[in-house]
């Protein structure tokens, strides 16, 4: 999740509360990004919904994209024969259950590729959640009040309408239940698809990917997208995030599509090795950042990597 710029944005909120009930009347910025080239080859598969996007990336495996909201977050749906298992719920601002039930009618669990806020956003709506079992998720579980997640609802990370009948005074993440327990290596068999869990901490400590080897897919959730990368937030932890990179880019054999929880659903499976040597040049010093009050930002192609100041290497060519 994009924290240190969603407390900007509830700074902004707060100086133009009066602003917030409305739509945007000027573009951000960031909605020059829109819509975004990828999504073009992609086939899009109609929903009854007015603000999610679903795009098929691959048979039987959806990418749920909320385009009009800056975090650009994307959760996936993957059908099995007999089940079928939600890959994040977004933001919460709109019905995502809805849209679930309108491309499957098997069951349902949902699992989070981590649980910042901007991830488990729909996960109150289903009686079926998964978790690894630590802390820092049950602590998430709680849900978020609306003074932590105004700022993402507020007129700069907006881009267009909002859903129907959304209410941006009252907007929170609501508390979930988590229903079972997941582990590293555990195998969730949806019926003639079984997805391995790999737990893959850094950018959080619950974060995992999901593996579908059978059909060369890797979920990657936030420890790899095309866009900046946080490790930073509170339980980010970089020696951590370099042993999860180092771990899924030597996964044999290598997946084939890399399904990202940010901006673009559908990624080159190249980025893994990209991805590998620059955390190691980062770890080693070697990597050139650009450091402001809090970060340090370290530019590769395609994507970028943000550290705190105070835990980044100190290369000399650090900025
Ligand atoms: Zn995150």
């Amino acid at each position: 999740m994009r924290t240190l710029v969603a407390t900007v944005c509830a700074l902004l909120a707060a100086h133009a509360a009066s602003l917030t009930a409305q739509q945007p009347t000027e573009r951000p910025a960031w909605c020059a990004k829109l819509p975004r080239p990828a999504y073009a080859s992609l086939p899009r598969v109609s929903v009854p919904s007015d603000w999610f996007e679903v795009y098929r990336v691959d048979p039987d495996v959806y990418a749920i994209y909320e385009p009009r909201q800056w975090q650009e977050v994307i959760s996936y749906l993957i059908v099995g024969r007999e089940r079928a298992l939600l890959f994040d719920t977004g933001m919460g601002m709109a019905d995502i259950r809805a849209v679930v039930s309108a491309l499957t009618d098997r069951p349902v669990v949902v699992l989070n590729s981590h649980s910042h806020y901007d991830h488990v956003g729909g996960n109150h709506a289903f009686t079926r959640v998964l978790s690894l079992d630590l802390p820092y998720t049950r602590e998430h579980a709680r849900g978020s009040p609306h003074t932590e997640v105004a700022g993402e609802v507020a007129p700069g990370a907006l881009c267009g309408a909002l859903p129907a009948g959304f209410d941006t005074a009252t907007y929170r993440v609501r508390p979930w239940h988590i229903t079972g327990i997941v582990h590293d290596g555990s195998r969730i068999d949806l019926g003639g698809r079984s997805l391995e869990v790999l737990h893959a901490p850094g950018h959080a400590p619950d974060a995992i990917a999901l593996r579908d080897e059978a059909h060369g897919l890797l979920f990657t959730g936030d420890t790899f997208y095309e866009g900046p990368i946080y490790v930073f937030s509170p339980g980010a932890d970089f020696g951590a995030y370099t042993r999860s990179v180092e771990r899924l880019a030597a996964l044999a054999p290598a997946p084939r599509k890399l399904l990202t929880a940010h901006n673009v659903a559908e990624s080159d499976p190249h980025f893994l090795a990209v991805l590998r040597d620059a955390v190691r040049k980062v770890a080693s010093g070697a990597a050139r950042g650009t450091r402001d009050s809090t970060l340090v930002t370290y530019e590769f192609d395609g994507f970028s990597i943000q550290l705190p100041v105070q835990k980044a290497p100190t290369g000399p060519r650090n900025r």
